[in-house]
């Protein structure tokens, strides 16, 4: 087959310079390209392949293929083990491309005989590298059926090219994941893994207005763990943490999903309660109060009792949402002028 490698290059780099949604899974964001090269080398199938560890591999796991039907939820990703295909994992890690014009008798490619090419009428095999970091990450793998090819130098650079493509969709993807864990932390409490007060913020900012002018209610619960220094005090600063982590448990077990539990810092929490009024609010809080009473936290051979005041406050397009917070904390500190472990309204 005869291909004309400035041509079809020039429509390859083009491809590999637009934008792309890499937030999908790898068939999602590759298989435009796997296509793109099944029809310019006139091949049966595409596949892209990724070490499970790119230091140490031990199999192959199949990511993108223009085989698969497009309900992504039918497939279960196959895989190769590097003890089962020596010969083949060897290949590829020296980062040479696999041109196995006949796959059946190739050395590099006959591990697959009676378990693959003989099942799938494979005759031909052209395998090229997908490298990060200069190592080899994965392949590309193209596969003809019917009659022997000869792979040409120009369809070899061509499918290198393509390898090269997909390395550079896979790098993007992997700074869109790290974007992704940064944002996330961002907003996370690092102690307990809660949101935090950024969070309370944001959310504030973005959803307030739009839930309220919705006709729905939204109140605010602020809650302060009790005599939390003296906890600090007798047991130590570490299982301090400890405590403060399993609270944070304990407050999931009593809530909804929707209801948004954020650490403000310290001892100190809010809980935005979509959806729900004041008096809804106080049996939520109730309820907490009761759960993290009753529930004894054990740290070693410690264990150890906490109680909250809560104060319970309502949000509203009335007056700013600092202003709800600071009612809250209001009603928080009548709480504890009342002898703490109870839940005050504003
Ligand atoms: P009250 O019942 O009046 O709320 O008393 P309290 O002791 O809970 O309140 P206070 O504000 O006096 O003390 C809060 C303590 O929380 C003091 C601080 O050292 C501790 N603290 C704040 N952040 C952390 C943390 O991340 N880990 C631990 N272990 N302690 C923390
Ligand atoms: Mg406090
Ligand atoms: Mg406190």
């Amino acid at each position: 087959m005869f291909i004309d490698l400035s041509e079809v290059t020039q429509r390859l780099r083009r491809m590999s310079s637009e934008e792309l949604d890499v937030s999908g899974s790898y068939q999602n964001f590759l298989l435009d390209l796997l296509n793109e090269g099944k029809d310019t080398l006139g091949v049966e199938h595409v596949s892209v392949w990724l070490f499970d560890d790119i230091t140490a591999p031990n199999k192959l796991i199949n990511v993108a293929s223009t085989q698969w039907p497009n309900d992504q939820s039918v497939i279960d990703y196959p895989e190769l083990l590097c003890e089962e295909f020596p010969n083949y994992f060897e290949a590829i890690a020296s980062g040479i491309s696999i041109d196995a014009n006949d796959a059946a008798t190739d050395p590099r490619t006959s591990e697959f005989k009676e378990s693959y090419l003989d099942v799938h009428n494979i005759t031909t095999m052209l395998d090229t590298v997908i490298f990060k970091n200069g190592i080899p990450h994965g392949v590309v793998c193209f596969e003809g059926t019917g009659e022997q090819r000869y792979w040409q130098s120009a369809e070899i650079a061509y499918a290198e090219m393509m390898a090269d493509c997909c390395s550079r969709r896979l790098l993007v993807n992997d700074l869109w994941s790290l974007q992704q864990q940064l944002t996330e932390m961002a907003f996370q409490d690092a102690l307990t893994g809660l949101k935090n007060r950024r969070y309370l913020m944001d959310y504030a900012h973005r959803e307030i207005s739009r839930h309220i002018r919705s006709g729905q209610q939204l109140s605010v619960v602020m809650i302060d763990i009790d005599h939390f220094k003296l906890i600090n005090d007798s047991y130590g600063h570490e299982i301090g943490d400890v405590v403060l982590r399993a609270f944070s448990q304990q407050c999931l077990q009593a809530l909804r999903t929707e209801d948004c539990l954020c650490r403000l810092g310290g001892e100190e929490f809010i809980i935005l309660l979509p959806n729900t009024s004041v008096e809804g609010a106080v049996e939520v809080a109730e309820r907490l109060r009761r759960h993290v009473e009753k529930h004894i936290i054990e740290s070693g051979t410690h264990h150890i009792q906490v109680t909250v005041s809560c104060g319970v406050g309502e949000v509203n397009l009335a007056k700013p949402f600092s202003q709800s917070l600071k009612e809250a904390d209001h009603a928080v500190y009548d709480a504890k002028a009342k002898g703490r472990n109870c839940v005050v309204v504003y």
